[in-house]
């Protein structure tokens, strides 16, 4: 029998336990890197749409992950006034599908697949070189060799910072601060309650997100240079004089604790060199306007364990053909989310008849749901009901 094929993957966020849980289902052997001590879950509440759900059902992880989590109905924008610019209906039939859920528990339930797939997962180990021919070097000075290494090391990777592969990068000038509130009746009117609310307000935007029964994820969205905005604890009074609407929310922010991110883009010459790939952040970030960052990361880990394992093709030719199918729609999403950034810097006044008269809205919804509608590879036979949830 012929030995099972080997992976390394680095960093075990959204893309690294997709794609080590993907491979280890398909035979492969495969062991995943995480340099902290622990793997921890980044930020608040997440948004899953279709291509992160079918991605989950693909793993079949979908239902542990769906425990708790909340359906929206609908997905609004609202101006400074408080009115409904766009309203996206969502969940219902023939409609795109998308569930929030906290991010940790979509982390546990990820880990516990790997586990379940076999995956060797080694914590506090951190990679400081991998090279092309599949080789890596620990941070311990141990060395390994595998037919795939796959470096899911986010944003920042170090392991492509070894290669000239950035071909184009944007300086995005804002970012966001991420925290959960119990949720609570006071916060938005009644019928508002079970909806995904999106609030602008000049260059600050404010998004509403039930993530479960108890509880609420906030994002205080503003430019990077906006210092109180980004203030940690939230600056409440300066946020409630942009929103004096949403007193009552932006008062149960004080003192709770938070996380500031700025938000990023680039785009890689290649996805791949010889049997070293990148993946997710590492290899395509993306600002979170359309909450897709994630959704893309794991619908491309898992049509590259596809690409991996369908074919008796030398690996580096896999790799390629993975890019070459998945890129298209990745790079899609990292450009309309990229455009939805640029809203922020038009005054509010002309924000709605922008968007209005510009007949930009239909636009913005289609281009919203293309990566959310994409089937990711393997996954066809999910595609198409709305999620069950809370
Ligand atoms: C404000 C905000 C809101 C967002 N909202 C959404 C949303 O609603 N929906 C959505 O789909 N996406 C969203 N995203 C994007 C999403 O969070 C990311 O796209 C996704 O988490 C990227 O996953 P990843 O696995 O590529 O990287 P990461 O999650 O960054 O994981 C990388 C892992 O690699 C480890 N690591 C790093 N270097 C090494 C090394 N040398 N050796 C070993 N391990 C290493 C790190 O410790 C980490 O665990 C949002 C992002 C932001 C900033």
């Amino acid at each position: 029998m012929a030995p099972n094929k080997t992976a390394d993957v680095i960093g075990a966020g959204l893309a690294g336990l997709t794609a080590a849980t993907a491979l280890a289902q398909r035979g492969w052997s495969v062991r995943l890197h995480e340099r902290e001590s622990e793997i921890r879950a980044i930020g608040a509440g997440i948004y899953v749409w279709g291509n992160g759900l079918a991605t989950l059902e693909a793993l079949g992880l979908y239902d542990q992950a769906a425990v708790g989590a909340h359906v929206g109905q609908v997905l609004e924008s609202r101006d400074h006034r408080d009115r409904v610019v766009e309203e996206i209906p969502i969940n219902g039939p023939g409609q795109a599908r998308v569930l929030t859920i906290m991010r940790d528990r979509l982390i546990d339930t990820l880990i516990g697949g790997a586990k379940e797939a076999g995956v060797e997962i080694r914590t506090g180990s951190e990679v400081v070189e991998a090279a092309p021919d599949g080789s890596l070097v620990l941070r311990s000075g141990e060395t390994s060799r595998a037919d795939a290494v796959l470096a899911a090391d986010g944003v920042n990777s170090r392991i492509r910072r070894q290669y000239d592969v950035v071909a184009h990068r944007a300086s995005m000038k804002q970012g966001a601060t991420r925290l959960t509130v119990p949720r609570s009746a006071d916060f938005v009117p009644a019928e508002d309650q079970g909806k995904y609310i999106e609030y602008f307000s000049g260059r600050r935007r404010v998004l509403y997100t039930p993530s479960s029964e108890t509880s609420l994820y906030v994002a205080l969205v503003a430019d990077e240079d906006d210092r109180p905005a980004s203030r940690i604890p939230v600056d409440t009074a300066s946020w409630i004089r942009s929103f004096p609407h949403l007193e009552k929310l932006l008062s149960a922010c004080a003192g709770v604790p938070g996380r500031w991110d700025t938000f990023q883009f680039h785009t890689l010459t290649r996805w791949s060199m010889g049997r070293l790939a990148f993946l997710g952040d590492s290899a395509h970030p993306q600002p979170p306007y359309l909450g897709q960052g994630g959704g893309c990361a794991m619908m491309s880990a898992l049509g590259l364990a596809d690409a991996l394992s369908g074919s008796d093709a030398p690996v580096d030719q896999r790799l390629r053909d993975w890019e070459y199918a998945e890129r298209p729609t990745v790079e899609h999403t990292q450009r309309w989310s990229y455009r939805l950034g640029q809203l922020n810097y038009v005054p509010d006044a002309a924000r709605t008849p922008l968007l209005k008269g510009s007949g930009l809205l239909p636009a913005l919804g289609a281009s919203r749901m293309r990566a959310a509608r994409t089937i990711p590879t393997g996954a066809g036979r999910f595609a198409g009901s709305a999620p069950a949830g809370s």
